[in-house]
């Protein structure tokens, strides 16, 4: 395969196997084939790894910004320049259609890294005039930091974790999900060709326990995970064990509003990309698709019409656009979400056939007439799956939308300037759309309330999440004590 990366792991500026760990297999999710296989990351490599990477941290942070930001920018330069290569991986790692991956991912996180490259020599704390004393202010790095990801965007969530965490001068352990181990490999790769001393970007392979080995060492600052809720309670838990910093990215059950003077094809993208790319493995889908009854059986017919244009096909191949499920076990679990929504009434419009093929294949998938209470309705399916629910009065909509634990997202498509801005205001999410569906540029700040997470990712807000004030009172007048 193209590029693949060298070993299971990259330590202190270079790849290193370690196979008293145990085996993982990596499987093409388009075929079933494992196309490599890994170790996990034994007891002794993590510690071996935190040891060099806390020693690594403190040359890192004496570094000028201008410094840094230049290496995290030269590699979102050779990011770039290997798209083709990368993206083709990332669609191994995945099953993520190629015609998605071009656009999505490497280039995502070249992105972040020349962003926090620009920001990095911004980087200042303030100056605070008193009378004759004054207050300054610096801005450190927490130190080191662990980053954990989630299998739908392994290029992605390791760029958007470590750029700001190098920007600021800390060091960075990243663990991918045992799902997708391949990508991260080759950032660290180009990171470390880019001039990242080693030490600094580090990736270890593993289950949830090499997570929680590193989570809990006294020695990692700082824990930012993409995943689960349930994944997400148990390390903010773990975390809070050590009072470590978070970034916490987890899952959602967003509401995509849909309101009658809205412009009906646009409506339609906007469903579309929010709950079919990547096969509806996104955590920002807007999986409640509120539409109001007087543009309903229009929605419903071209919504029909355009989602059997769908090219389901080989994942490399540039024309497919929709691509297999991740691995059986999740293919599995959308299954059983679809049998629920016909149990329990939804009307079944399109979709919903598993495709007789190698590889975790399942059609896009519609329903209808779903009401609030179906557990389809409820529950993050994480699969290619739309839940197509009424609507009459916008207080209404609100109301229904916001009748849930998660608060990742939400989007309105409306005509009516006014009523866009007044709804999504009223919406408790943390990333919100209108008349569009989960863009995510890294200027704008990405994260959630609610169960959805704690912190943003992204945008300058990020930085608060990488690094931390001291401040410093410098004293010019005397000291008055009393005795
Ligand atoms: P999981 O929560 O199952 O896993 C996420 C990561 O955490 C994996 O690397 C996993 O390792 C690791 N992990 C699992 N248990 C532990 C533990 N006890 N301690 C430390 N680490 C652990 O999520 P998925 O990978 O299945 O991803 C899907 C979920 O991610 C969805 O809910 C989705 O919404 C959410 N997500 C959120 C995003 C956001 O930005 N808000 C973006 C993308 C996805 P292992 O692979 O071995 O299980």
């Amino acid at each position: 395969m193209i590029g693949q990366p060298n070993a299971s792991h990259f330590v202190n500026g270079k790849y290193v196997e370690d196979t008293s760990g145990q085996e993982l297999d990596v499987i093409y999710p388009a075929t079933g084939e494992v196309i490599a296989r890994l170790h996990e990351a034994s007891r002794q490599l993590i510690d071996q790894t935190i040891h060099q990477a806390v020693r690594a941290q403190k040359m890192w942070a004496a570094k000028s910004g201008a410094e840094r930001g230049r290496i995290l920018r030269r590699a979102a330069d050779l990011i770039r320049e290997r798209n083709r290569d990368l993206s083709v991986l990332e669609t191994y790692d995945t099953g993520k259609p190629l015609q998605e991956t071009l656009v999505a991912d490497a280039t995502s996180g070249a992105d972040a890294l020349d962003y926090f490259g620009g920001l990095a020599a911004n980087l200042a704390g303030e100056h605070i005039q008193l009378g004759n004393d004054w207050v300054y202010t610096r801005r450190e790095p927490l130190g080191l930091c662990v980053g954990i990801g989630a299998w739908n965007y392994p290029t992605q969530i390791a760029c958007w974790k470590a750029a700001p965490a190098l920007a600021c001068g800390n060091a960075m352990i990243f663990k991918p999900s045992e799902e997708t181990p391949l990508c991260a490999l080759k950032i660290a790769e180009i990171l470390s060709e880019a001039g990242l001393p080693p030490g600094i970007f580090n990736v270890l392979q593993g289950r949830g326990k090499v997570g929680e080995a590193l989570i809990n060492d006294p020695k990692v600052d700082k824990v930012s995970l993409t995943g689960s809720v349930p994944t997400g309670r148990r390390v903010y838990a773990m975390a809070a064990a050590g009072m470590k910093h978070v970034t916490m990215e987890l899952g959602g059950k967003s509401p995509l509003i849909i309101f009658d003077d809205a412009d009906l094809d646009e409506a339609v993208s906007g469903a579309i990309l929010g709950n079919f790319y990547s096969s509806g493995q996104v955590c920002s889908n807007g999986t409640r698709v509120f539409v109001q009854t007087g543009i309903k059986e229009a929605f419903l017919k071209r919504l029909q019409e355009r989602v059997a244009n769908a090219i389901i096909g080989d994942p490399q191949n540039e024309s497919t656009n929709f691509g297999p499920l991740i691995n059986a076990r999740q293919l599995d679990i959308v299954q059983n979400y679809i049998a629920t929504g016909k149990s329990e009434g939804a009307r079944l419009l399109y979709g919903g056939e598993i495709i007789d093929r190698p590889g975790n294949w399942i059609t896009p998938t519609v329903f209808a007439d779903i009401t609030d209470d179906m557990t389809i309705a409820i529950e993050e399916i994480f699969g290619p799956v739309m839940a197509v629910l009424d609507f009459e009065t916008e207080a209404e909509v609100i109301a229904r939308a916001n009748t849930t634990e998660f608060g990742l997202a939400a989007g309105v498509f409306t005509n009516d300037l006014k009523r866009g801005h007044r709804v999504i205001a009223q919406l408790e999410a943390g990333s919100c759309f209108i008349n569009s569906y989960n863009d995510a540029p890294v200027e704008a700040p990405f994260g959630g309330v609610k169960q959805s997470g704690v912190g943003r990712e992204n945008s300058k807000a990020a930085i608060e999440h990488y690094s931390q004030l001291k401040s410093v009172y410098v004293r010019m007048t005397p000291i008055e004590a009393p005795y």
